[in-house]
Protein backbone atom coordinates (compact mmCIF):
# COMPACT_ATOMS: atom_id res chain seq x y z
CA UNK A 1 0.00 0.00 0.00
CA UNK A 2 1.09 3.68 -0.41
CA UNK A 3 1.29 5.25 2.90
CA UNK A 4 1.89 9.36 3.96
CA UNK A 5 2.61 9.62 7.38
CA UNK A 6 2.25 13.32 8.51
CA UNK A 7 4.55 14.50 11.49
CA UNK A 8 7.80 12.51 11.82
CA UNK A 9 8.06 12.82 15.78
CA UNK A 10 8.50 9.22 18.03
CA UNK A 11 4.85 8.00 17.10
CA UNK A 12 5.05 9.69 13.17
CA UNK A 13 8.91 8.31 12.51
CA UNK A 14 8.42 4.85 13.88
CA UNK A 15 5.71 4.13 13.18
CA UNK A 16 6.51 5.30 8.98
CA UNK A 17 9.97 3.33 9.24
CA UNK A 18 7.58 -0.12 10.43
CA UNK A 19 5.21 0.29 7.95
CA UNK A 20 8.24 0.75 5.46
CA UNK A 21 9.45 -2.29 6.73
CA UNK A 22 6.63 -4.70 6.50
CA UNK A 23 6.23 -3.90 3.25
CA UNK A 24 4.44 -0.91 2.57
CA UNK A 25 5.95 2.21 0.42
CA UNK A 26 6.03 5.40 2.68
CA UNK A 27 6.54 8.60 2.61
CA UNK A 28 6.97 11.19 5.85
CA UNK A 29 6.19 14.17 5.78
CA UNK A 30 6.99 17.36 8.23
CA UNK A 31 7.07 20.52 8.66
CA UNK A 32 10.32 20.86 9.79
CA UNK A 33 12.42 20.75 7.07
CA UNK A 34 15.62 20.82 9.18
CA UNK A 35 14.65 17.30 10.38
CA UNK A 36 13.82 16.41 6.96
CA UNK A 37 16.85 17.03 5.57
CA UNK A 38 18.10 15.09 8.81
CA UNK A 39 15.93 12.11 8.06
CA UNK A 40 16.77 11.78 4.29
CA UNK A 41 20.59 11.38 5.33
CA UNK A 42 19.45 8.64 7.50
CA UNK A 43 19.90 10.05 10.78
CA UNK A 44 17.25 9.63 13.44
CA UNK A 45 16.18 13.30 15.43
CA UNK A 46 15.48 11.04 18.40
CA UNK A 47 16.82 8.61 20.17
CA UNK A 48 15.09 5.28 19.85
CA UNK A 49 16.52 2.02 20.06
CA UNK A 50 16.83 0.63 16.90
CA UNK A 51 15.36 3.01 14.44
CA UNK A 52 18.91 4.26 12.49
CA UNK A 53 19.43 0.28 11.93
CA UNK A 54 15.56 0.04 10.72
CA UNK A 55 15.46 3.53 8.66
CA UNK A 56 18.67 1.79 6.47
CA UNK A 57 17.01 -0.92 6.02
CA UNK A 58 13.88 0.81 4.40
CA UNK A 59 16.44 3.43 2.74
CA UNK A 60 18.26 0.34 0.81
CA UNK A 61 14.40 -1.35 0.13
CA UNK A 62 13.48 2.21 -1.87
CA UNK A 63 9.80 2.14 -0.10
CA UNK A 64 10.71 4.94 2.45
CA UNK A 65 11.15 8.82 1.53
CA UNK A 66 11.17 11.73 3.40
CA UNK A 67 9.39 15.15 2.38
CA UNK A 68 8.38 19.00 3.65
CA UNK A 69 5.42 18.81 0.69
CA UNK A 70 1.85 17.42 0.92
CA UNK A 71 2.13 16.60 -2.83
CA UNK A 72 2.45 12.88 -2.29
CA UNK A 73 -0.88 12.99 -0.12
CA UNK A 74 -2.88 12.92 -3.47
CA UNK A 75 -1.31 8.96 -4.71
CA UNK A 76 -1.58 7.04 -1.44
CA UNK A 77 -3.99 4.97 0.21
CA UNK A 78 -4.19 5.57 3.91
CA UNK A 79 -2.53 9.45 5.47
CA UNK A 80 -1.58 9.00 8.58
CA UNK A 81 -1.63 11.81 11.00
CA UNK A 82 0.92 11.68 13.86
CA UNK A 83 1.49 15.63 14.78
CA UNK A 84 1.90 16.71 18.60
CA UNK A 85 -1.15 17.45 20.50
CA UNK A 86 0.33 18.92 23.48
CA UNK A 87 -1.53 20.55 26.50
CA UNK A 88 -2.80 23.93 26.60
CA UNK A 89 -2.57 26.25 30.06
CA UNK A 90 -5.71 25.18 30.75
CA UNK A 91 -5.35 21.22 30.48
CA UNK A 92 -7.49 21.30 26.97
CA UNK A 93 -5.50 20.10 23.86
CA UNK A 94 -3.47 22.44 21.94
CA UNK A 95 -5.67 20.82 18.37
CA UNK A 96 -3.35 23.42 16.28
CA UNK A 97 -0.97 20.95 14.40
CA UNK A 98 -4.08 18.55 13.78
CA UNK A 99 -6.20 21.67 12.09
CA UNK A 100 -3.25 22.49 10.11
CA UNK A 101 -2.46 18.96 9.04
CA UNK A 102 -6.05 17.75 8.44
CA UNK A 103 -6.58 21.06 6.23
CA UNK A 104 -3.56 20.13 4.13
CA UNK A 105 -4.54 16.60 3.58
CA UNK A 106 -7.87 17.77 2.56
CA UNK A 107 -6.58 20.25 -0.13
CA UNK A 108 -3.83 17.36 -1.71
CA UNK A 109 -6.68 14.37 -1.45
CA UNK A 110 -7.39 12.58 -4.46
CA UNK A 111 -11.29 12.31 -4.45
CA UNK A 112 -11.45 9.85 -7.22
CA UNK A 113 -10.63 7.05 -5.19
CA UNK A 114 -11.27 5.93 -1.75
CA UNK A 115 -8.36 7.15 0.29
CA UNK A 116 -8.55 6.61 4.34
CA UNK A 117 -7.27 9.18 6.72
CA UNK A 118 -5.63 7.98 10.23
CA UNK A 119 -5.68 9.74 13.37
CA UNK A 120 -2.57 8.25 15.02
CA UNK A 121 -2.35 11.00 17.41
CA UNK A 122 -4.10 11.18 20.76
CA UNK A 123 -6.87 13.57 20.50
CA UNK A 124 -9.79 14.03 22.57
CA UNK A 125 -13.02 12.44 21.93
CA UNK A 126 -14.91 14.16 19.28
CA UNK A 127 -11.71 14.98 17.53
CA UNK A 128 -12.87 12.48 14.27
CA UNK A 129 -15.68 14.21 13.41
CA UNK A 130 -14.00 17.40 13.65
CA UNK A 131 -11.29 16.19 11.44
CA UNK A 132 -13.53 15.02 9.28
CA UNK A 133 -14.75 18.99 9.04
CA UNK A 134 -11.53 19.83 8.65
CA UNK A 135 -10.24 17.62 5.53
CA UNK A 136 -13.89 18.23 3.74
CA UNK A 137 -12.96 21.66 4.37
CA UNK A 138 -10.04 21.25 2.79
CA UNK A 139 -11.13 19.62 -0.07
CA UNK A 140 -13.25 22.77 -0.12
CA UNK A 141 -10.61 24.94 -0.40
CA UNK A 142 -8.48 23.30 -2.63
CA UNK A 143 -11.70 23.16 -5.26
CA UNK A 144 -11.40 19.81 -6.12
CA UNK A 145 -14.20 17.65 -5.86
CA UNK A 146 -17.43 17.13 -4.51
CA UNK A 147 -17.38 14.52 -1.62
CA UNK A 148 -20.00 12.67 0.33
CA UNK A 149 -17.65 12.05 3.55
CA UNK A 150 -18.28 8.62 5.59
CA UNK A 151 -21.55 8.74 7.13
CA UNK A 152 -21.65 11.83 6.43
CA UNK A 153 -22.94 14.88 4.22
CA UNK A 154 -22.45 16.02 0.47
CA UNK A 155 -19.96 18.47 -0.18
CA UNK A 156 -19.89 20.39 -2.86
CA UNK A 157 -16.47 21.69 -4.18
CA UNK A 158 -15.98 23.00 -8.05
CA UNK A 159 -18.65 20.64 -8.95
CA UNK A 160 -16.50 18.18 -10.86
CA UNK A 161 -17.80 14.85 -8.85
CA UNK A 162 -21.35 13.38 -8.45
CA UNK A 163 -22.79 13.84 -5.24
CA UNK A 164 -23.75 10.26 -5.54
CA UNK A 165 -19.85 9.04 -5.64
CA UNK A 166 -20.12 8.72 -2.38
CA UNK A 167 -17.21 7.55 0.60
CA UNK A 168 -13.87 9.38 -1.41
CA UNK A 169 -12.76 9.29 2.26
CA UNK A 170 -13.15 8.34 5.83
CA UNK A 171 -11.46 9.20 9.18
CA UNK A 172 -10.49 6.63 11.30
CA UNK A 173 -8.84 6.49 14.79
CA UNK A 174 -6.01 4.38 14.94
CA UNK A 175 -4.59 5.18 18.72
CA UNK A 176 -0.75 4.43 19.12
CA UNK A 177 0.60 2.70 22.79
CA UNK A 178 4.14 2.08 21.73
CA UNK A 179 6.53 2.74 24.82
CA UNK A 180 9.31 5.17 24.01
CA UNK A 181 12.56 3.72 24.37
CA UNK A 182 11.29 0.65 22.86
CA UNK A 183 8.69 2.22 20.37
CA UNK A 184 10.41 -0.07 17.48
CA UNK A 185 9.83 -3.03 19.49
CA UNK A 186 6.23 -2.47 20.70
CA UNK A 187 5.41 -1.11 16.69
CA UNK A 188 6.76 -4.79 15.45
CA UNK A 189 4.65 -6.29 19.22
CA UNK A 190 1.55 -4.32 20.02
CA UNK A 191 -0.66 -5.91 22.59
CA UNK A 192 -3.38 -4.87 20.66
CA UNK A 193 -4.44 -3.11 17.73
CA UNK A 194 -7.38 -0.76 18.04
CA UNK A 195 -9.26 0.36 14.58
CA UNK A 196 -12.17 3.14 15.62
CA UNK A 197 -14.46 3.40 12.15
CA UNK A 198 -18.05 2.46 11.13
CA UNK A 199 -16.27 2.38 7.23
CA UNK A 200 -16.86 -1.14 5.85
CA UNK A 201 -14.02 -0.26 3.40
CA UNK A 202 -11.73 1.79 5.65
CA UNK A 203 -11.74 -1.09 7.84
CA UNK A 204 -10.79 -3.55 5.39
CA UNK A 205 -8.23 -1.28 4.24
CA UNK A 206 -7.00 -0.86 8.07
CA UNK A 207 -6.95 -5.15 8.40
CA UNK A 208 -4.58 -5.33 4.65
CA UNK A 209 -2.51 -3.04 5.94
CA UNK A 210 -1.61 -4.08 9.42
CA UNK A 211 -1.78 -8.03 8.45
CA UNK A 212 1.75 -8.19 8.53
CA UNK A 213 1.92 -7.36 12.40
CA UNK A 214 -1.29 -8.96 13.02
CA UNK A 215 -0.26 -12.34 11.86
CA UNK A 216 3.21 -11.19 12.92
CA UNK A 217 4.28 -12.97 9.33
CA UNK A 218 7.13 -10.40 8.90
CA UNK A 219 10.76 -11.39 9.51
CA UNK A 220 12.25 -9.83 12.12
CA UNK A 221 14.81 -7.30 12.02
CA UNK A 222 18.24 -9.20 12.79
CA UNK A 223 18.63 -6.65 16.05
CA UNK A 224 15.76 -7.55 17.24
CA UNK A 225 15.18 -10.22 19.67
CA UNK A 226 11.11 -11.49 21.09
CA UNK A 227 10.32 -12.09 24.44
CA UNK A 228 8.39 -15.07 24.82
CA UNK A 229 5.82 -13.76 25.82
CA UNK A 230 4.88 -11.57 22.67
CA UNK A 231 4.16 -14.44 20.97
CA UNK A 232 1.55 -15.54 18.88
CA UNK A 233 -1.32 -12.91 16.45
CA UNK A 234 -2.00 -9.79 17.66
CA UNK A 235 -5.61 -8.77 18.27
CA UNK A 236 -7.57 -6.59 16.53
CA UNK A 237 -10.37 -4.42 18.13
CA UNK A 238 -12.62 -2.51 15.97
CA UNK A 239 -14.69 -0.08 17.88
CA UNK A 240 -16.24 3.27 16.89
CA UNK A 241 -14.66 6.66 16.54
CA UNK A 242 -15.32 8.36 19.99
CA UNK A 243 -14.65 4.69 21.21
CA UNK A 244 -11.12 4.24 20.08
CA UNK A 245 -10.51 7.59 21.13
CA UNK A 246 -11.29 6.94 24.54
CA UNK A 247 -9.51 3.81 24.63
CA UNK A 248 -5.98 5.50 24.38
CA UNK A 249 -6.90 8.28 27.31
CA UNK A 250 -8.48 5.60 29.85
CA UNK A 251 -5.22 3.21 29.06
CA UNK A 252 -3.11 6.48 29.67
CA UNK A 253 -4.93 7.45 32.55
CA UNK A 254 -4.98 3.80 34.42
CA UNK A 255 -1.24 3.33 33.84
CA UNK A 256 -0.77 6.49 35.71
CA UNK A 257 -3.04 5.99 37.92
CA UNK A 258 -1.44 2.60 38.97
CA UNK A 259 2.05 4.64 39.47
CA UNK A 260 0.26 7.04 41.58
CA UNK A 261 -1.18 4.27 43.53
CA UNK A 262 2.28 2.77 44.03
CA UNK A 263 3.50 6.58 45.50
CA UNK A 264 0.86 6.45 47.96
CA UNK A 265 1.74 3.50 49.09
CA UNK A 266 5.21 4.23 49.35
CA UNK A 267 4.20 7.20 51.45
CA UNK A 268 2.43 5.42 53.69
CA UNK A 269 5.16 2.54 54.04
CA UNK A 270 7.86 4.92 55.37
CA UNK A 271 5.54 6.11 58.17
CA UNK A 272 4.59 2.44 59.32
CA UNK A 273 7.85 1.44 58.57
CA UNK A 274 7.26 -0.96 55.67
CA UNK A 275 9.24 -1.07 52.28
CA UNK A 276 7.19 -0.47 49.23
CA UNK A 277 9.45 -2.44 46.94
CA UNK A 278 8.58 -5.52 48.40
CA UNK A 279 4.61 -4.36 49.21
CA UNK A 280 4.20 -3.68 45.37
CA UNK A 281 5.83 -7.20 44.48
CA UNK A 282 3.52 -8.88 47.15
CA UNK A 283 0.76 -6.78 45.19
CA UNK A 284 1.77 -7.10 41.63
CA UNK A 285 2.01 -11.29 41.95
CA UNK A 286 -1.79 -10.70 41.98
CA UNK A 287 -2.69 -11.69 38.41
CA UNK A 288 -5.61 -9.74 38.47
CA UNK A 289 -2.98 -6.63 39.12
CA UNK A 290 0.43 -7.51 37.56
CA UNK A 291 4.01 -6.34 38.51
CA UNK A 292 4.07 -3.74 35.45
CA UNK A 293 3.71 0.48 36.65
CA UNK A 294 3.96 -0.19 40.41
CA UNK A 295 7.13 1.16 40.92
CA UNK A 296 7.41 3.74 43.56
CA UNK A 297 9.53 6.90 42.82
CA UNK A 298 9.78 10.96 41.95
CA UNK A 299 6.61 10.52 39.69
CA UNK A 300 5.74 9.76 36.59
CA UNK A 301 6.13 11.87 33.53
CA UNK A 302 6.87 12.09 29.68
CA UNK A 303 4.76 14.07 26.78
CA UNK A 304 1.95 11.46 27.26
CA UNK A 305 0.26 10.77 30.93
CA UNK A 306 0.48 14.36 32.08
CA UNK A 307 -1.42 15.90 29.12
CA UNK A 308 -3.68 12.76 28.53
CA UNK A 309 -4.67 13.10 31.97
CA UNK A 310 -5.66 16.63 31.96
CA UNK A 311 -7.23 16.23 28.64
CA UNK A 312 -9.19 13.48 29.86
CA UNK A 313 -10.32 15.58 32.81
CA UNK A 314 -10.86 18.57 31.15
CA UNK A 315 -13.02 16.83 28.71
CA UNK A 316 -14.74 15.04 31.71
CA UNK A 317 -15.80 18.65 33.18
CA UNK A 318 -17.26 19.90 29.94
CA UNK A 319 -19.42 17.05 30.47
CA UNK A 320 -20.47 18.37 33.74
CA UNK A 321 -18.50 15.11 35.22
CA UNK A 322 -15.82 15.52 38.15
CA UNK A 323 -13.28 13.35 37.52
CA UNK A 324 -12.18 12.80 41.22
CA UNK A 325 -9.97 9.63 40.82
CA UNK A 326 -8.06 11.12 37.83
CA UNK A 327 -7.65 14.69 39.35
CA UNK A 328 -6.18 12.39 42.61
CA UNK A 329 -4.04 10.87 40.40
CA UNK A 330 -2.42 13.81 38.79
CA UNK A 331 -1.89 15.85 42.22
CA UNK A 332 0.26 12.93 44.47
CA UNK A 333 2.44 12.76 41.18
CA UNK A 334 3.25 16.53 41.44
CA UNK A 335 3.60 16.17 45.26
CA UNK A 336 5.58 13.23 44.38
CA UNK A 337 8.17 15.63 43.04
CA UNK A 338 8.73 17.49 45.90
CA UNK A 339 9.90 14.06 47.34
CA UNK A 340 13.64 14.07 46.43
CA UNK A 341 13.81 18.25 47.74
CA UNK A 342 11.95 17.22 51.10
CA UNK A 343 14.96 13.79 51.37
CA UNK A 344 17.69 16.45 50.55
CA UNK A 345 16.47 18.90 52.75
CA UNK A 346 16.01 16.19 55.54
CA UNK A 347 19.65 15.16 54.79
CA UNK A 348 21.48 18.57 54.18
CA UNK A 349 19.33 20.63 56.19
CA UNK A 350 20.57 23.61 54.28
CA UNK A 351 19.91 23.61 50.46
CA UNK A 352 21.64 27.25 49.45
CA UNK A 353 25.08 27.16 48.43
CA UNK A 354 25.00 23.16 48.55
CA UNK A 355 26.12 20.81 45.43
CA UNK A 356 23.27 18.85 44.00
CA UNK A 357 24.00 16.06 41.57
CA UNK A 358 20.99 14.64 39.04
CA UNK A 359 21.74 11.29 37.61
CA UNK A 360 19.56 11.06 34.58
CA UNK A 361 17.30 13.80 32.65
CA UNK A 362 15.08 11.97 30.66
CA UNK A 363 11.74 11.14 31.72
CA UNK A 364 12.91 7.63 31.81
CA UNK A 365 15.90 5.65 30.62
CA UNK A 366 16.02 4.60 26.69
CA UNK A 367 15.30 7.79 25.27
CA UNK A 368 16.04 11.22 25.14
CA UNK A 369 12.87 12.84 25.74
CA UNK A 370 12.60 15.11 28.54
CA UNK A 371 9.13 16.36 28.32
CA UNK A 372 7.59 17.12 31.14
CA UNK A 373 10.16 14.57 32.90
CA UNK A 374 10.95 14.63 36.99
CA UNK A 375 14.17 16.15 36.67
CA UNK A 376 13.34 19.77 35.19
CA UNK A 377 11.27 20.15 38.07
CA UNK A 378 13.71 18.54 40.35
CA UNK A 379 16.85 20.85 39.31
CA UNK A 380 14.23 23.86 38.36
CA UNK A 381 13.80 23.71 42.42
CA UNK A 382 17.04 23.15 43.45
CA UNK A 383 18.45 25.78 41.76
CA UNK A 384 15.48 28.53 43.37
CA UNK A 385 16.61 26.91 46.99
CA UNK A 386 19.89 28.22 46.03
CA UNK A 387 21.62 25.25 45.02
CA UNK A 388 24.34 24.56 42.46
CA UNK A 389 22.78 21.56 40.13
CA UNK A 390 25.20 19.04 38.17
CA UNK A 391 23.28 16.43 35.91
CA UNK A 392 24.61 13.43 33.73
CA UNK A 393 22.32 12.11 31.19
CA UNK A 394 23.14 9.05 28.75
CA UNK A 395 21.69 10.62 25.73
CA UNK A 396 19.23 13.50 27.43
CA UNK A 397 21.68 16.69 27.45
CA UNK A 398 21.01 17.89 24.31
CA UNK A 399 17.63 17.64 24.03
CA UNK A 400 17.64 19.33 28.06
CA UNK A 401 19.28 22.28 26.32
CA UNK A 402 16.92 23.02 24.10
CA UNK A 403 13.77 22.20 26.30
CA UNK A 404 15.00 24.77 29.11
CA UNK A 405 17.80 26.62 28.50
CA UNK A 406 16.84 28.91 30.93
CA UNK A 407 17.91 26.07 33.70
CA UNK A 408 21.15 26.75 34.81
CA UNK A 409 22.37 23.23 34.74
CA UNK A 410 25.99 22.25 34.43
CA UNK A 411 26.04 19.57 32.36
CA UNK A 412 28.68 16.40 32.96
CA UNK A 413 29.88 14.10 30.65
CA UNK A 414 30.21 10.95 33.08
CA UNK A 415 28.57 10.30 36.53
CA UNK A 416 32.18 10.86 38.78
CA UNK A 417 32.25 14.77 36.82
CA UNK A 418 28.75 15.02 38.60
CA UNK A 419 29.87 13.73 41.82
CA UNK A 420 32.78 15.25 41.99
CA UNK A 421 32.55 17.71 45.15
CA UNK A 422 28.50 16.88 45.23
CA UNK A 423 27.22 16.92 48.62
CA UNK A 424 24.63 14.53 47.46
CA UNK A 425 23.30 12.28 44.56
CA UNK A 426 19.66 12.12 43.31
CA UNK A 427 18.95 9.08 40.62
CA UNK A 428 15.83 10.74 38.80
CA UNK A 429 15.95 8.48 35.83
CA UNK A 430 16.85 4.53 36.30
CA UNK A 431 19.33 3.82 33.50
CA UNK A 432 20.42 0.62 33.06
CA UNK A 433 24.28 2.13 34.00
CA UNK A 434 23.22 3.56 37.35
CA UNK A 435 21.95 0.74 38.67
CA UNK A 436 25.52 -1.23 38.78
CA UNK A 437 27.78 2.57 40.00
CA UNK A 438 30.99 2.50 41.52
CA UNK A 439 29.91 3.16 44.66
CA UNK A 440 33.01 3.22 46.68
CA UNK A 441 34.62 5.35 44.12
CA UNK A 442 31.68 8.07 44.25
CA UNK A 443 32.21 7.92 47.52
CA UNK A 444 35.68 9.14 47.38
CA UNK A 445 34.88 12.11 45.23
CA UNK A 446 31.76 13.82 47.01
CA UNK A 447 31.65 16.27 49.74
CA UNK A 448 29.02 14.47 51.35
CA UNK A 449 28.06 11.00 50.64
CA UNK A 450 24.47 11.13 50.29
CA UNK A 451 22.50 9.43 47.89
CA UNK A 452 18.63 9.64 47.05
CA UNK A 453 17.36 7.35 45.20
CA UNK A 454 14.58 8.27 43.41
CA UNK A 455 13.91 4.86 41.48
CA UNK A 456 14.96 2.54 44.56
CA UNK A 457 17.49 0.52 41.52
CA UNK A 458 20.34 0.56 44.11
CA UNK A 459 20.80 -1.79 47.09
CA UNK A 460 20.43 0.07 50.20
CA UNK A 461 22.64 -2.19 52.55
CA UNK A 462 25.34 -1.93 50.25
CA UNK A 463 24.99 1.56 49.44
CA UNK A 464 24.69 1.82 53.30
CA UNK A 465 28.35 -0.38 53.75
CA UNK A 466 30.07 2.16 51.31
CA UNK A 467 29.55 4.71 53.49
CA UNK A 468 26.15 6.59 51.87
CA UNK A 469 23.17 7.80 53.55
CA UNK A 470 21.17 6.44 51.54
CA UNK A 471 17.45 7.55 51.11
CA UNK A 472 15.00 5.12 48.93
CA UNK A 473 11.15 5.86 48.00
CA UNK A 474 8.94 4.06 50.53
CA UNK A 475 11.27 2.34 52.79
CA UNK A 476 13.40 3.42 55.51
P1 LIG B 1 6.36 15.02 18.41
O1 LIG B 1 6.17 16.38 18.94
O2 LIG B 1 7.58 14.24 18.74
O3 LIG B 1 6.27 15.08 16.82
C1 LIG B 1 5.30 15.77 16.10
C2 LIG B 1 5.88 16.10 14.72
O4 LIG B 1 4.84 16.66 13.92
C3 LIG B 1 7.00 17.15 14.75
O5 LIG B 1 8.12 16.65 14.05
C4 LIG B 1 6.40 18.37 14.05
O6 LIG B 1 7.34 19.13 13.34
C5 LIG B 1 5.39 17.70 13.12
N1 LIG B 1 4.30 18.56 12.67
C6 LIG B 1 3.57 19.45 13.38
N2 LIG B 1 2.62 20.01 12.61
C7 LIG B 1 2.75 19.46 11.38
C8 LIG B 1 2.05 19.61 10.15
N3 LIG B 1 1.00 20.44 10.03
N4 LIG B 1 2.46 18.90 9.07
C9 LIG B 1 3.53 18.05 9.17
N5 LIG B 1 4.21 17.86 10.30
C10 LIG B 1 3.83 18.55 11.40
O7 LIG B 1 5.05 14.20 18.84
P2 LIG B 1 4.95 12.65 19.27
O8 LIG B 1 5.53 12.42 20.60
O9 LIG B 1 5.37 11.79 18.13
O10 LIG B 1 3.36 12.53 19.45
C11 LIG B 1 2.49 12.59 18.35
C12 LIG B 1 1.11 12.20 18.82
O11 LIG B 1 1.12 10.82 19.24
C13 LIG B 1 0.60 12.99 20.02
O12 LIG B 1 -0.78 13.17 19.90
C14 LIG B 1 0.91 12.09 21.19
O13 LIG B 1 0.05 12.31 22.28
C15 LIG B 1 0.66 10.72 20.59
N6 LIG B 1 1.41 9.64 21.23
C16 LIG B 1 2.69 9.83 21.61
C17 LIG B 1 3.40 8.78 22.18
C18 LIG B 1 4.83 8.97 22.63
O14 LIG B 1 5.32 8.10 23.33
N7 LIG B 1 5.49 10.05 22.26
C19 LIG B 1 2.78 7.53 22.36
C20 LIG B 1 1.48 7.37 21.93
C21 LIG B 1 0.80 8.43 21.36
Amino acid sequence: MKVVVVGTGYVGLVTGVVLSYIGHTVTCIDIDTAKVEQLKSGKSPIYEPGLEELMAICFESRRLEFSPDYGCVKTADVIFITVGTPSLPGGNVDLSYIKSAATEIGRNLDGDRFQAVINKSTVPVGSGNWVEMLVSQGIQNGAKVAVTVAGGHALSGNGTRSVANKHNFAVVSNPEFLREGSAVYDSFFPDRIVIGTNDKQAQEMMRDLYAPLLDQSFTLPAFLCVNEDRAGAVPLLITDVASAEMIKYAANSFLATKISFANEIASICESVGADVTEVMRGVGLDRRIGMSFLNAGVGWGGSCFGKDLSALVATAEEYLLSPTMLSAARQVNMAQRRVAIKKLQSALKIIKGRTIGLLGLAFKPNTDDVRDAPSLDIAQHLIALGAMVKAYDPVAEESCRRARPDLEINYCPSVEEVASDCDALVIVTEWEEFRSLKLSKLRELMRTPVIIDGRNILDATAAREEGFEYHGIGKC
